[in-house]
């Protein structure tokens, strides 16, 4: 198949590659030129696992290239994706989708009859209808308009798109069905189960699976705290709920709270289509509160752990991307947290594997660090906020000796709170109310 795609972003140039590891020919269109040119030359615009050498094993075969001229890009495309942004509106939180419809009516000039218009971008229900009547307006005559969301997680984005849980086809006539079959043939070969829908059911699905992960989250962060006033640990009850099949072990891990480029807009998103429809949606409504004041709450937990205020002190950030293996900054944790910190008056120093330069910019005054230990110098506390896995087996006696203070406050659960302590840190986790603690050792002048 012949398939172009708009927008070259997280998703846009995952799909794109995969897409053409499948033995399509694929073309990735961009308005964002240095993009372009960067892929052109070879250069990833994003930090994502094994997607560089897809990349270039597929343009090195012909099979995918890149140009911000769109009219190229959907030449000859029998399915043409739309997997441009669809950020939160500021203001009412509803999906912004001038990115979407741009995209459409530029498309409606360049595309040849029967080309069958697929949106990859999250939408809200009914933008299929009206990707239909924007066509029809610009004077297309012959095409077909399918949803087909994408569930693919950044970190594990291409292990996501190769061998997904289910594939989702919301389409509305027999051509769209073909061509999308079509298009994923390769992963009915992997056993993939498809789902062809309705296109609003298509579209609703994607938030429905996206609200109900929000939920999980939340729910499970605050048993944490219902842990910690109660002597439990929700590591344990975590694992004693997640191994009942009916609940499952995943998006069960107390944490500061769910961030990224989908979760937090995704449920705001279908907050207003419910709205709109006159339909309650109550638990994802508290789900969406329940979150954005634990994101807020996390620096109040350092500077409790800290005698009641960060003011002058010297405060180590261990990981500051949404959550490890990516440099998406979107929304994640971390800025609450350091931002509030830096207000309030702490010295703040990050180190994260691979976001740093998108981080750098969002936190005037934050330090950079070398590596964990850079971090850990002359430190009063270390946080621990994306659970990389480099920050997971660090040498925590060295981690120590390297700190003024001894406060490690780790907000994904990834220490055993026994080992933190014999290395002489006096170890905060989330949940675990029950593990000793030693007195706070005073900071050192
Ligand atoms: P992104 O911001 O990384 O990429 C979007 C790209 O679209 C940008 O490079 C931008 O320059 C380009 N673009 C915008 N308008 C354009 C136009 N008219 N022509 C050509 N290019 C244009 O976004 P993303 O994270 O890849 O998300 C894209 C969509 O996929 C969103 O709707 C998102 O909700 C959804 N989604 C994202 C993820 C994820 O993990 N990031 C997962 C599933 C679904």
């Amino acid at each position: 198949m012949r398939i172009a795609m708009i927008g070259t972003g997280y998703v846009g140039l995952v799909s794109g590659a995969c897409f053409a590891d499948f033995g399509h020919r694929v073309c990735c269109v961009d308005k964002d030129a240095s993009k372009i040119d960067g892929l052109n030359g070879g250069v990833m615009p994003i930090w994502e696992p094994g997607l560089e050498a897809l990349v270039k094993s597929n343009v090195d075969r012909d099979r995918l290239t890149f140009t911000t001229d769109l009219a190229t890009g959907v030449k000859d495309a029998e399915a043409v994706f739309i997997a441009v942004g669809t950020p939160a509106r500021r203001g009412d939180g509803h999906a912004d989708l001038t990115f979407v419809f741009e995209a459409v009516r530029e498309l409606a000039k360049v595309m040849k009859p029967g080309t069958v218009v697929v949106t990859k971008s999250t939408v809200p229900v009914g933008t299929g209808d009206k990707i239909e009547a924007i066509l029809k307006e610009e004077g297309v005559a012959d095409f077909s308009v399918a949803s087909n969301p994408e569930f693919l997680r950044e970190g594990a984005a291409i292990a996501d798109f190769k061998h997904p849980d289910r594939i989702v086809v919301g389409a509305q006539d027999d051509r769209a069905q073909e061509v999308l079959r079509e298009i994923y043939r390769p992963l009915f070969l992997n056993r993939a189960p498809i789902l062809f829908t309705g296109r609003r059911t298509a579209e609703l699905t994607k938030y429905a699976a996206n609200a109900f992960l929000a939920v999980k989250i939340s729910f499970i962060n605050e048993i944490a705290d219902l842990c910690e006033a109660v002597g439990a640990d929700v590591q344990e009850v975590a694992r004693g709920i997640g191994l009942d099949n009916r609940i499952g072990a995943k998006f069960l891990h107390a944490g500061p709270g769910y961030g990224g480029s989908c979760f937090p807009k995704d449920t705001l998103a279908l907050l207003q289509t419910a709205a709109e429809a006159g339909v309650e949606q109550r638990i994802v409504d508290t789900t969406v509160k329940v979150n954005d004041e634990r994101k807020q709450a996390m620096a109040g937990r350092v500077a409790d752990a800290l005698g009641g205020s960060v003011r002058g002190k010297r405060i180590g950030v261990l990981g500051l991307a949404f959550k490890p293996n990516t440099d998406d900054m979107r929304d994640a944790p971390s800025i609450p947290l350091v931002r509030t910190l830096l207000e309030q008056g702490a010295e703040v120093v990050a180190f994260d594997p691979v976001a740093m330069e998108n981080a750098l910019p969002l936190f005037p005054g934050l330090k950079a660090a070398d590596d964990a230990y850079g971090v850990a110098e002359g430190a009063d506390a270390l946080v621990i906020v994306t659970e990389w896995d480099e920050f997971r087996a660090l040498d925590l006696v060295k981690l120590a000796s390297r700190m003024r203070g001894n406060l490690l406050v780790d907000l994904r659960n990834v220490y055993d709170p026994d080992e933190a302590e014999r290395a002489g840190l006096n170890y905060r986790g989330l949940g675990r109310a029950g593990s000793r603690t030693p007195p706070l050792r005073a900071a050192a002048e």
